[in-house]
């Protein structure tokens, strides 16, 4: 059955189809003329003719799970050390502080040379290699080495480089400024806006991240690279979105603002707070709107509406992600984290003689994908959210019956699409009267077959 979902906003319909990209906004008679025309092959009525043309026309192209031998890696990235930025990039939590290990040199050329070889031997045109974290000494002796070395292997293979930093910012504003411009990205998390009180006006003038944190903003905001700010949401700041919004747009000039609901799991910041989803896709729809407004994209992860896919995160598109020791993973979160959810994230490791892969746990990394999540089989983030992170976010389960997180992430799936579609006020008054109780004890299914 086509992958199309019909979810009632208020007294419309939203009717999506995301693997053609098309989205309307229609009435619920429309909506079922247009189940019956593109589902169960009625002639359509003229009304929505047009609609059901696109629907039937365009063609559906599933993503698949890769298969063969590795190719065509999605990035190299390096883990000098485990800290706080390495996995927050792509789910809600921190990998926390296990910072005895340190990445030698050694370790650094191996990873880049297996790196280069592999890339000159498929034929592919660009090196993308992204370190996590590196504000600690001696990691940003791993920092100044990969930039170097990559440079210079780059040219030697006659390949195009991006490099991309994670950091939170802790940086002396000298390696800051060589930073922004050595990098093509940079993603910095502003840590210290979750701590707002809760009472508390949100300061612009006074904005609770450090001076170093606010000045290395700056810093980047002003270089030639891309910038992607990263903002930690509590149950304390949830009020504050949008002001940090308007402050974020005054003070930076910041490519991307990816909003992270903080969760009980992230181990750190205890007391500030778990958010309510409800709550955070209202604020995220009003501050997603004040900053689209500047033209400036906001993301939640793991929602991406933009480009249809099977895995919220690197797992499943050949990341190689080294780790201090040298393992190479799928995941960025240290092992002790996914194997405590008994998730197979290892691929191999590094060696003198290059990358050592495993294939059969890539393939089984590979075949993780939101196609085998029964929980999200009829979920309109199907291919946006893509099941989430692997380790927060369990698939097992009835699909429609929805975790608090699922909800958020489909509250906010849902209001990307309308904002998409210029529909900011149909979000906000759907978001505003929106009762999560009144769908504890259902099942949604969002499927269009299901739409009655
Ligand atoms: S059911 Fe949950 S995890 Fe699965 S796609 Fe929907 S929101 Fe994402």
């Amino acid at each position: 059955m086509k992958p199309i979902f019909a979810v009632p906003i208020d007294d419309k319909v939203l009717i999506h189809s995301p693997l053609q990209k098309i989205s309307a906004l229609v009435n619920p008679t429309a909506a079922l003329m247009i189940r019956d025309a593109v589902l169960f092959d009625q002639e359509p009525h003229e009304k929505v003719n047009a609609l059901c043309k696109a629907l039937n026309a365009r063609p559906f192209e599933v993503p698949q799970p890769r298969t063969g031998s590795l190719q065509a890696p999605m990035f190299l990235g390096l883990i000098p050390v485990y800290g706080s930025m390495t996995g927050c990039i792509f789910t809600d939590c921190t990998a926390g502080a296990e910072a005895e290990s340190v990445m030698s040199l050694e370790t650094a050329r191996q990873a880049l040379d297996a790196y280069f070889e592999l890339l000159t031997r498929a034929g592919q045109p660009l090196a993308d290699i992204r370190i996590f974290g590196a504000e600690a000494f001696p990691a940003l002796d791993v920092l100044f080495f990969t930039e170097a070395y990559a440079r210079q292997r780059a040219e030697q293979e006659n390949l195009a480089l991006h490099l991309t930093l994670v950091t939170d910012g802790h940086l002396p504003i000298k390696i800051a400024r060589w930073v922004g411009d050595h990098f093509n990205d940079v993603t910095l998390s502003l840590e210290g806006l979750q701590g707002v009180g809760e009472d508390e006006t949100f300061d612009p003038f006074e904005p609770s991240i450090s001076s170093q944190v606010f000045d290395n903003a700056c810093i980047f905001s002003d270089s030639p690279g891309d910038l992607t700010l990263r903002v930690c949401t509590t149950r304390r700041t949830i009020n504050h979105m949008g002001d940090i919004a308007a402050w974020i747009v005054s003070s930076f000039v910041p490519n991307v603002v990816c909003y992270q609901s903080w969760m009980p799991k992230c181990g750190s910041g205890e007391g500030l707070g778990a958010v309510d989803p409800v709550a955070f896709a209202r604020a995220f729809n009003q501050a997603a709107y004040e900053l689209e407004a500047h033209g400036i994209l906001a993301c939640h992860n793991p929602v991406d509406f933009h480009t249809p896919r099977l895995s919220a995160c690197p797992v499943g598109e050949d990341a190689l992600i080294i780790s201090p020791e040298g393992r190479i993973n799928a995941c960025p979160l240290p092992l002790s984290v996914w194997q405590s959810e008994s998730l197979p994230f290892q691929i191999g490791a590094v060696s003198p003689e290059g990358f050592e892969i495993d294939p059969v746990a890539l393939n089984d990394i590979r075949a993780l994908t939101v196609l085998k999540s029964p929980v999200c089989e009829d979920c309109i983030s199907l291919f946006h959210c893509a099941g989430g992170c692997y380790v927060n976010n369990p698939r097992e389960g009835q699909s429609g019956r929805f975790s608090d997180r699922c909800l958020q992430t489909r509250l906010v799936t849902i209001s990307n699409l309308l904002r998409a579609m210029d529909q900011y006020e149909a979000a906000r008054d759907w978001l505003d009267h929106y009762d999560a109780a009144s769908h504890d004890h259902k099942v949604a299914k969002d499927r269009l077959k299901d739409f009655k």
